[in-house]
This record gives C-alpha cells, structure tokens and sequence, in this order.
C-alpha cells in the first residue's frame, strides 16, 4: 500500500456478520431471516430483534432495492473517504424487507432521488472482502 493511497476503513467482518461477508466476497448478498417469525431484519445478529429467537437463518437477497433516504457527504476527516468526496450514503430498503446503511455508487450524486431503484454492486476492498453497495437499477457496467 503506497502512502498516496490511504486504506479504506474495513468493517467487522466476524461474528453475526461472518457468514454474510462471506458471501459478499463471492458477489451475493445475504439477508438475516428469523425462522420462528419468518421476519427479515439488517443488521446481524444472533436474536431476532423481533420475537427475540435465535433461530436466525439467512435467505439471498434478490439484490434489489429503494432509496429509503440519503445524504451527500461533501466533506470528511477521514484520509481514505476525503478521497471519495462527494458521495451518496444512503439507507436502502431491500426488497426484501430490511433497511441497510449504504452508499450508491456508479452515477452522479446528484442524480440520487429517494425512491429510485436500486441494485447491489460490489466494491472490492481488498483480499477475501467485498462491501455491498448499490447503483442505479439496470446500470451497463
Ligand atoms: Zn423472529
């Protein structure tokens, strides 16, 4: 790693998490599913934040989704996101159900609108370890 490039803070990737970063490193992306409600939730973890059960199960996400909300964030302290200034964090709503925290990527800031579709991409941060994030939906790439 040069120190031109600052290295991107990377994300707990053990525990409830495990199995869905490994997933993602391999281009899918999971969704945690209770199996006594059958309710989906995000993020991991070992109960249900529903009914409280640990009978938590992963289903695959189709890898679409709607823009919930977001912001533009056109400053940061952080060495690695001052260099991705200005980009879109937004919550999407998968369709599966949940609400995850994320960035959309692939199109200009601007064009960002809350409701529009949205499909996973995968950005990969390095060896073994891709981060979902999500572009317009039906983008060539
Ligand atoms: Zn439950």
């Amino acid at each position: 790693m040069s120190e031109k490039t600052p290295s991107r803070p990377l994300p707990e990737t053990r525990n409830a998490g495990e199995k869905f970063w490994k997933a993602a490193a391999e281009g899918s992306l999971l969704v945690p599913k209770c199996t006594a409600c059958a309710r989906t939730f995000w993020h991991p973890r070992p109960r249900c934040p529903h009914c409280g059960s640990n009978r938590v199960d992963w289903i695959k996400g189709s890898g679409g989704g709607t823009v919930h909300t977001f912001t533009v964030v056109r400053q940061s302290g952080d060495p690695f996101f001052k260099t991705r200034v200005p980009y879109a964090v937004a919550m999407v709503e998968l369709d599966e159900g949940p609400r995850m925290m994320t960035n959309v990527v692939d199109c200009p800031v601007d064009s960002v609108k809350i409701g529009m579709r949205v499909e996973v991409v995968f950005e990969a941060a390095g060896e073994n370890l891709a981060i979902p994030m999500f572009r317009p939906a039906g983008s060539a790439k």
